[in-house]
């Protein structure tokens, strides 16, 4: 559970939701569902997901 470099999914396999955001927190339940063959790095320029902010 800690904070690691932005990723972000482009694979339609999951909700927008989760696909047009990125996340920052390798225990965000959304970043959790990314399996890591559908990982990218970096922000893509999307907004940061919701959990990831809660999570700080
Ligand atoms: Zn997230």
């Amino acid at each position: 559970m800690s904070k690691v470099a932005p990723y972000h999914t482009d694979s339609l396999e999951y909700p927008p939701a989760h696909r047009n955001v990125y996340h920052d927190h390798d225990n965000c339940p959304a970043g959790k569902k990314i399996k890591q063959a559908h990982r990218k790095a970096g922000s893509a320029g999307r907004p940061r997901c919701d959990d990831c902010k809660d999570l700080g």
